[in-house]
């Protein structure tokens, strides 16, 4: 028997360790469309129970909008459910390519290849276009998908503290000697909350002559005044080489993701990107679906506008009653409590009270780190705000936290 029972027990003990190190990731299951309120199954077992949602990527409520539900059965029904083949065989229908010019226009870039997901994307982008006479400069809080696409490309790794443009134009100045420098960044960070200084970084970039790369996976269709991302809110449109973006968060939420910037580049990502080459290619209701989301996007500012009301009303509101967030202007609010004991047990609390969000420990942030990540859509109302306040309110006394600084959250509880 090839698999032993040795091989079985020792493989079990990795579970094992895994959970009593605090690391197991145990899944909620869902009995109803991504919305503000869902119904969850948790413990798996359990009876249902109602919460408001605050941890999904949900950005524009658009996951569930009557609107691109419709748009994605006409696809399904004009174009049929799968398309059984890679882009570059026979899996490229009219819909694909119109969806790649959209997206362009969108992101106001040049040219745009579509992927099976953001994370295909992000692993084939540097591969396909860098070689070992050239460097990547990544922001050292970079998404787990840009970490494995730097593994994959035989360019030199390197990386700069969070944020800190002094140590970026210091290793910028390091490596003059390359053939091509890529800067590469999150637009939103997706822990933090934060945004990157794209302002900055492509200054830095025009004056030691460097190429940048941004993923705006948290911020396409929402960051920006007409939510064209973090390069708008900075200025920058049209200055960055490569955006990858998702359309499994704001942009209708269903799977697909995407390289956009100069035509040259996108074009050898067409030419050898590996997850472009040898993965199915999306099917074609996503691509109707997200048509759908691009026109409703394109035509008015509201859904964004209304995502940034309750993101200032929810930061105010936690404010007002005393928790320690991060400061930021994302709809991702980051309530800190340091202590990963702490982050757990006051997010099963407020789950207990309705309130869907999530602890965030190490290794997922620093040690000393750990939070509750809330995040806003623009399916919340108002109502929803309220009570979720309520929520945090009550376990915030029960934790007596309200109120407290870093230091004496940290003196009570511990790192
Ligand atoms: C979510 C996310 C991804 C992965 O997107 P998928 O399309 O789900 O693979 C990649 N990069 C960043 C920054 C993300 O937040």
């Amino acid at each position: 028997m090839a698999y032993s029972n040795l091989a079985r027990e020792v493989f079990q003990q990795e579970v094992n360790n895994l959970r009593e190190a605090g690391l197991f990731k145990e899944e909620r299951h869902i009995h109803a469309p991504q919305d503000a309120e869902i119904e969850v199954e948790f413990p798996a077992g359990s009876s249902l129970k109602r919460v408001i949602n605050m941890c999904a990527n949900n950005y524009l409520g658009l996951s569930n909008n009557p609107e691109v539900i419709g748009a994605a059965k006409d696809g399904l029904n004009q174009y049929g459910y799968g398309m059984s083949s890679v882009r570059f065989i026979c899996g490229t229908q009219n819909i694909h390519r119109e969806l790649e010019k959209r997206l362009t226009e969108f992101l106001g870039t040049e040219d745009t290849l579509l992927f099976p997901s953001c994370m295909d994307a992000n692993a084939g982008v540097f591969e396909a276009i860098l070689n070992d006479q050239d460097v990547m400069i990544a922001d050292r809080l970079v998404h787990a998908s840009i970490v494995d696409g730097m593994r994959l490309c035989n360019a030199m790794r390197d990386t700069f503290k969070h944020s800190d443009m002094g140590h970026l134009e210091e290793k910028l100045q390091d490596h003059q000697d390359k053939r091509y420098r890529i800067i590469i960044t999150d637009g939103v960070f997706s822990m933090d909350g934060d945004l990157a200084r794209l302002d900055e970084i492509v200054e830095l970039a025009e004056k030691y002559d460097s190429m940048v790369f941004v993923d705006d996976s948290h911020a396409s269709g929402f960051i920006g005044k007409t939510g064209r991302g973090t390069h708008e809110h900075c200025g920058v449109l049209g200055k960055i080489d490569l955006i990858t973006t998702t359309l499994g968060k704001a942009l209708g939420g269903a799977s697909g993701g995407c390289v956009s910037g100069r035509t040259e580049l996108v074009e050898l990502c067409r030419q050898r990107a590996r997850p472009y080459l040898f993965s199915n290619a999306v099917a074609p209701m996503i691509i109707t679906g997200a048509l759908k989301v691009f026109e409703l996007i394109s035509g008015s500012t509201e859904r964004r506008d209304k995502l940034e009301e309750n993101t200032i009303y929810w930061r105010r509101l936690l404010t007002e009653v005393g928790f320690d967030l991060k400061k930021g202007e994302s709809p991702i609010v980051p309530v800190m409590l340091y202590n990963a004991k702490l982050a757990q047990d006051m997010a099963r609390d407020l789950y207990a009270e309705g309130i869907y969000a999530i602890g965030f420990f190490f290794p997922v942030v620093p040690r000393g780190q750990a939070r509750i990540r809330t995040q806003l859509s623009a399916a919340h109302e108002k109502h929803h705000l309220d009570k979720a306040l309520e929520a945090f309110v009550k376990v915030g006394k029960k934790f007596d936290i309200l109120g407290k600084s870093k230091k004496e959250i940290i003196a009570k509880y511990g790192m």
